[in-house]
């Protein structure tokens, strides 16, 4: 088992493991901050050191999870350092905590949900479901958004047991069944304002993420619709 470290520390670049494991093209580690890929975060990227060598870190394989490796691999039994590529890693982390505050004032202003999201580097793709949401309501949900960011609220992170979390449905945004299999479930709450079981890496403090701006609305039926946003700097 892989101790996952960016769980309790976003923001934690570099680190020191042992290899465990060596496949065809990679290697399983000890301890890992590199977020392997999951509820619509990308996977990171960076490098690993060991002797005098350096290995890119192209991918990441949920499964292990497997730092998918480009160069020579370590052994089993070495001790490499691994560097998380920040500059991506911390938009990704931006433009998460972005979609959860989108995802905040849907929920809370409009009773909007949100069926689904993909992250990418500074931007987002969010499914919304809502009867005849428009163009103008989006731009409302995006606008309530920046003024939540304006606010610079705390993001902070906590364990809940099973039995805690089954009192607190409004948790479960996304998909509900999948921290079934969880004793522990993981939350992210943005104080006092949204929580939500979650396994991303976030901002401490929502002036991080600066200003979410919106690129692209679709409409894909009566109660589906996609919109594109990204972020930037204040
Ligand atoms: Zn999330």
């Amino acid at each position: 088992m892989t101790q996952l470290l960016y769980l309790d520390d976003s923001y934690l670049k570099r680190f020191t493991a042992t290899v465990i494991e060596v496949v065809d093209d990679g290697v399983i580690l000890d301890r890992t901050a590199f977020y392997p890929g999951g509820g619509g975060q990308p996977h990171d990227t960076g490098k690993i050191l060991f002797r005098n060598l350096e290995s890119l870190v192209t991918s990441m394989k949920r499964e292990g999870p497997i730092h998918v490796i480009e160069g020579q691999l370590p052994e089993v039994g070495e001790e490499i350092t691994g560097i998380v590529d920040w500059e991506r890693r911390y938009r990704i982390m931006r433009t998460h905590t972005a979609v959860h505050v989108i995802s905040g004032v849907a929920y809370r202003d409009f009773g909007v949900s949100i069926t689904g999201n993909q992250l990418y580097e500074g931007r987002a793709r969010v499914d919304l479901s809502f009867d005849n949401l428009s163009r103008d309501l989006v731009k409302r949900i995006i606008e309530e958004s920046n003024s939540v960011i304006n606010e610079d609220l705390k993001v902070k992170v906590y364990y809940l047991t099973r039995e805690e979390f089954k009192q607190r449905p409004e948790l479960m945004r996304v998909n509900s069944k999948l921290y079934e299999k969880y004793d522990r479930i993981r939350v992210v709450e943005i104080e006092g304002f949204d929580a939500q079981a979650d396994g991303g890496t976030h901002v401490r403090s929502l002036r991080e993420i600066g200003k979410i701006v919106l690129e692209k609305y679709e409409s894909k039926g009566r109660k589906n619709k996609r919109i594109y946003v990204r972020v930037e700097n204040d």
